[in-house]
């Protein structure tokens, strides 16, 4: 088996490393999938999403430094496998997916594996989490085509939005944006490659 996690030089957060030691990412992976769990990759999840390449996980979880007490939103639970290494990390995790039988998946999962601090909703994940808002941190799994603005709103001061940013398939950056005095501090990391943010619940058809 490789070695778990990974040396990865750009994640130094003891937390985090802790965190990803911790999780067992072959109870998320499918079963035809369950010899890759630990390699450093991203693999399907069906519905033609995938769980992220755990380098990434770890470098967004970085990049939004939450404190014990934060309280955090995901966008784009997928299989759950980034809803735990932020429960492990923050007080209250909130995750809206749009595909209703991966969120139904996921939440399953998750409580198996006795997480009791995760709310989640199915939904259109633009709109972020209004009502449980403001969050100090919010991270988005997904390649959203432009900023959007329900999630800069919903972010505390001080709080970071890690988000992959660009069009569906290419030329997408990744951002960490953190709110200082009512304004957003950007700073962009480097390209990486997301399924697309969509604009809302798929008809059947698309799945
Ligand atoms: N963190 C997940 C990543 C899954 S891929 C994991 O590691 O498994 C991104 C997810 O975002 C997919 O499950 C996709 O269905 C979801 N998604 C895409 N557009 C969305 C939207 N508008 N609202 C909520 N979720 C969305």
């Amino acid at each position: 088996m490789p070695r778990w996690p990974p040396p990865w030089s750009e994640i130094d957060d003891p937390g985090v490393l802790a965190a990803i030691a911790r999780v067992p990412r072959h109870r998320f992976v499918p079963p035809e999938y369950q010899d890759q769990a630990y390699e450093d990759h991203p693999l399907p999840i069906g519905f033609g999403q995938t769980i992220s390449q755990p380098f990434v996980v770890a470098l967004m979880t970085q990049l939004l430094d939450l404190a014990p007490a934060a309280r955090v939103l995901e966008i784009g639970t997928g299989c759950g496998y980034q809803t735990a290494i932020l429960a492990e990390l923050a007080q209250t995790v909130y995750t809206v997916e749009v595909i209703s039988d991966l969120a139904r998946h996921a939440e399953a999962r998750l409580a198996a594996l006795g997480y009791d601090n995760i709310h989640f909703r199915t939904g259109n994940g633009w709109e972020g989490w209004p009502e449980a808002a403001p969050f100090d941190g919010i991270v988005v799994t997904a390649a959203a085509s432009d900023w959007p603005p329900a999630l800069i709103d919903q972010l505390a001061e001080g709080g970071s939005l890690v988000i992959p940013v660009g069009p569906a398939g290419w030329d997408q950056e990744l951002w960490q944006a953190t709110k200082m005095e009512g304004f957003l501090v950007k700073r962009r990391l480097g390209p990486v490659r997301f399924v697309p943010l969509v604009a809302g619940p798929p008809d059947r058809g698309d799945l």
